[in-house]
């Protein structure tokens, strides 16, 4: 390709809409163009590159033996209303009505859609298993769109459904797509982490996440150098820790704690630590209310409350004029002591004594309370979030945590949808069966986001040569010099015979800005053809060198193919 005939308008400023490095380069290396929040187009460059990360998953999932189909995205509201989920995915899902006012959907992911489809094609049994995949764009109102391709609400997924006879035939299927997303993220040049994931209340008997480590990732990660064990904060399991408390069975004490509504402050007006109160959240959960009680110094998971609980919405935290109902005081001194409602009760706070809870009373507090003995909890479960240097659940070292860009997931979901819709086959014996299924997704245009994420320095993206837009490009200095527009012409033709995927910047413009811009979009290899064009020396380096070296055209080719070719 001619940089003369390629649509590449390079931003030199940085984008005031851009708030992480992905998202600024994709804008400045002219990659994508924002038309409203969460909503991109692509331009060729980000266009090419996004084609070579989903070839990348396309032959991995032909290779596991998936069957690639594609649906509509414009969806019939009746599939998603007998799962119930057309009620689940709440704002989520962007709704309309056609012109004869029945209900469509922009399609959010396709459980449903694909599960029909069996339903309606699959005759017998003899047909299973079977794997059924698609690259298409999802659609999801999400609540922040942002960084980005990272969260958008216009976005590109690859989505596969697992279906088979029977559980251990689920496990079979399930191995097939995990061995495939590990071969597709290290073609993707990802540095990933598989971690243990939530399944949700009702779905599914297991479900693995694929993260790329990055202070921009919304997802948090437990994980541990010592035995490998690697989970998402939803799932991780905490072990309680033990803390100094006072001894002994200390008498229950209300005091006088004026003002004293956060941790902190009631630490410092009490001068002591945070391990020693325990805190009382109330929480909406559907249409009742429950608490949940942490120990001072560590966070609710909500998620593993919502499991608990078995609720459908996510948890919201109470309204201040139902917390001040519910416990007869001001926000900030609710405590389990004569609550009306369930408490939920984090293992660790079994092994606090006299600890501190608030009084359910403005301006007061308790202390020297002890479980079981001033108060009785509902439940009492691991509901809190794994933090930094708390045991690992596996071998007790030291648990590292880390924030996340999940990639990929895979999730084992069982009889979930084919209960729902009905989707059941007759075994050989004439025995009516449910199908067990699977769902595996890549976010297609979150990866290319992590790519870049994970790959660029100060001058712009480094891709690897697998995913790169071009593979590399040939940069005549002075395009008006026939000797060096001869000979990078030559170069071009011969590394593009070659197989070689290269663009030649025949631009007139200088060289300065010929060099800014390879760098900037991220081509692996470059080729500069200069003064001593004559001699037929050039000039040769990768992206990810700092420095070139000089060498005969003849060798600058070879290397140029060998390079590409080891690195695809
Ligand atoms: P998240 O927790 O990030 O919202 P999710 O759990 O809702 O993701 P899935 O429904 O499992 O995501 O979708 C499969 C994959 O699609 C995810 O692993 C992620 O890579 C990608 N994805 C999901 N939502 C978005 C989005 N809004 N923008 C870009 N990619 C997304
Ligand atoms: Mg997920």
């Amino acid at each position: 390709m001619r940089m003369k005939n390629l649509l590449v308008p390079t931003l030199r400023e940085v984008p005031a809409e851009a708030e992480i490095t992905s998202h600024k380069l994709m804008l400045r290396a002219a990659y994508i163009r924002k038309l409203a929040a969460g909503i991109y187009s692509y331009l060729p460059l980000g266009l090419k590159t996004l084609k070579k990360v989903e070839n990348i998953v396309r032959e991995e999932m032909d290779r596991a033996g998936a069957n690639e189909l594609l649906m509509a995205a414009l969806l019939p509201a009746e599939a998603y209303q007998a799962s119930g989920r057309w009620e689940v995915f709440g704002p989520s899902m962007f709704k309309m009505k056609d012109r004869y006012g029945r209900d469509f959907c922009l399609g959010p992911t396709h459980e449903e859609l694909f599960t029909q489809t069996v339903i309606d094609e699959v005759r017998s049994y003899k047909e299973y298993p079977m794997t059924l995949y698609q690259i298409q764009t999802k659609y999801r109102d999400e609540g922040r769109p942002r960084f980005g391709l990272m969260r958008g609400r216009e976005f590109i997924m690859k989505d596969a459904y697992s279906f088979d006879l029977d559980e251990a035939g689920l496990d079979i299927s399930y191995k097939k797509m995990y061995d495939a997303y590990c071969r597709i993220f290290e073609r993707l040049g990802l540095d990933f982490t598989i971690v243990d994931a939530d399944s949700g209340a009702m779905g599914g008997s297991g479900s693995q996440e694929f993260m790329v480590k990055s202070p921009v990732g919304e997802d948090g990660i437990a994980y541990c150098d010592a035995c490998g064990y690697a989970a998402n904060y939803e799932k991780a399991a905490c072990i309680p820790q033990d803390a100094d408390f006072e001894d002994g069975d200390l008498a229950l004490e209300k005091i006088l704690t004026p003002n004293a509504h956060t941790i902190e402050e009631l630490v410092e007006f009490l001068g002591t630590k945070p391990h020693v109160f325990a805190k009382t959240i109330i929480y909406k959960a559907d249409d009742k209310y429950i608490a949940a009680m942490v120990r001072g110094d560590r966070e609710v998971n909500e998620v593993k409350l919502k499991n608990l609980v078995g609720c459908t919405d996510d948890l919201e935290l109470a309204a201040p004029s139902v917390v001040r109902e519910l416990t007869n005081a001001q926000v900030g001194f609710a405590g389990p002591i004569g609550l009306s409602i369930p408490v939920y009760v984090d293992l660790e706070v079994e092994k606090m004594r006299n600890f501190v809870v608030g009084a359910n009373e403005t301006d007061y507090h308790y202390k020297n309370v002890n479980i079981h003995r001033d108060f009785e909890p509902t439940v009492v479960s691991d509901i809190r979030i794994i933090t930094d240097g708390d045991a690992c659940p596996v071998c007790g070292k030291p648990i590292k945590t880390a924030q996340g860009i999940e990639v990929g997931h895979i999730f084992k979901l069982g009889t979930k949808y084919s209960d729902a819709l009905g989707l059941t086959y007759l075994d050989e014996t004439g025995v009516s069966k449910t199908v067990v299924m699977g769902c595996y997704g890549i976010g297609v245009t979150r990866c290319l986001a992590a790519a870049i994420e994970q790959g660029n320095d100060d001058n712009g993206i480094i891709l690897p040569v697998s995913i790169a837009p071009y593979e590399a490009i040939v940069i005549p200095v002075n395009a008006k010099d026939e000797a060096q527009m001869k000979l990078a012409e030559e170069i071009y033709e011969s590394l593009k015979a070659k197989g070689i995927d290269t663009l030649i910047d025949d631009r007139e413009e200088r060289a300065g800005v010929k060099f800014k811009d390879a760098d900037l979009i991220g081509i692996p290899l470059r080729i500069v053809v200069g003064k001593k064009a004559a001699d037929g020396i050039v000039e040769y380096k990768l992206r990810k060198d700092e420095a070139p070296s000089e060498m005969t055209v003849n060798d600058a080719v070879e290397s140029a193919e060998k390079y590409i070719k080891e690195n695809r």
